[in-house]
């Protein structure tokens, strides 16, 4: 595990830049892109699996907005900063730290982070296995500290499961996940497929700590859910036209 300070070799990190001309499998994707990140065309930097797994923007601003609203954090740890949909748009609320296994898209983040014009200072990204950078932070409890994760859902191919189970997460299936970020904090917010079996969630949902899930919606269909773990008053559902 290591704190990246300056990844400045552009040369490798653009090489899995995906540009024009699209591949076929990434086509649906390129044409949404807009709605990925508004500042697209001010040189958005995306590999290939990040095509498919990041947040559009407006989904993970509501989410960052959810999140402050109903929790004021001093911290937010996002757990799998994949490009940093997600990372741009906690940090225009509170210092951010980013977790990411891939050295190339934290490169790709950061130089995302500042076509928003993100101050560096307000992200640590740290490079490691989720877990074990997990594992390895001890200072959150001195802070209000609320945890998000977008774990990987294994590709696309998820959404032809009818249910998808919590233990089908990659590399670590959810409650291995969740233990390691209630270590830290209870306040915990997991993006998650639209067909997650609702009976597994329900095992981690108390009497006094119900379970806030929010839908999001595209032209009236469900695309994924943001779950919120132990977190009180968080706005409960939107629906997105254009996430
Ligand atoms: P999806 O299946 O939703 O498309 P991805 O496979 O793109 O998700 O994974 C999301 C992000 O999580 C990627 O940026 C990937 O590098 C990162 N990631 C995967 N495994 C780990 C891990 N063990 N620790 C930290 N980050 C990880």
């Amino acid at each position: 595990m290591s704190e990246i300070g300056s990844f400045e070799e552009h040369d490798t990190v653009e090489k899995h830049v995906i540009r024009p001309p699209i591949p076929k499998a990434l086509k649906k994707y390129w044409n949404n892109r807009y709605n990925l990140f508004s500042r697209f065309d001010e040189g958005i930097w995306l590999d290939y699996q990040s095509w498919y797994s990041v947040t559009p923007e407006r989904v993970a601003y509501y989410i960052a907005q959810s999140i402050f609203e109903s929790h004021q954090p001093e911290l937010i740890i996002d757990a799998f900063s994949g490009c940093g949909g997600n990372t741009i748009q906690f940090a225009k609320f509170c210092p951010v730290i980013s977790i990411e296994l891939d050295p190339i898209k934290i490169a790709m983040a950061k130089h995302n982070l500042s076509v928003y014009k993100v101050p560096s200072s307000r992200v640590t990204f740290i490079q490691g296995d989720v877990l074990d950078v997990l594992r390895s932070i001890d200072f959150a409890s001195q802070y209000r500290t609320v945890l998000f994760m977008s774990p990987p859902w294994g590709g696309p191919s998820y959404s032809g499961k009818s249910t998808y189970s919590l233990s089908d997460l990659i590399p670590y299936k959810f409650d291995v996940l969740y233990k390691a970020a209630f270590r830290i904090t209870p306040y915990i917010a997991a993006f998650l497929p639209k067909n997650t079996d609702i009976d597994e969630l329900a095992h981690y949902s108390t009497d006094k700590n119900r379970i806030v899930v929010t839908n999001f919606l595209y032209e009236g269909y469900s695309k994924a859910i943001c779950c919120y773990f132990n977190m009180k008053n968080v706005l409960t559902s939107t629906a997105l036209q254009q996430a």
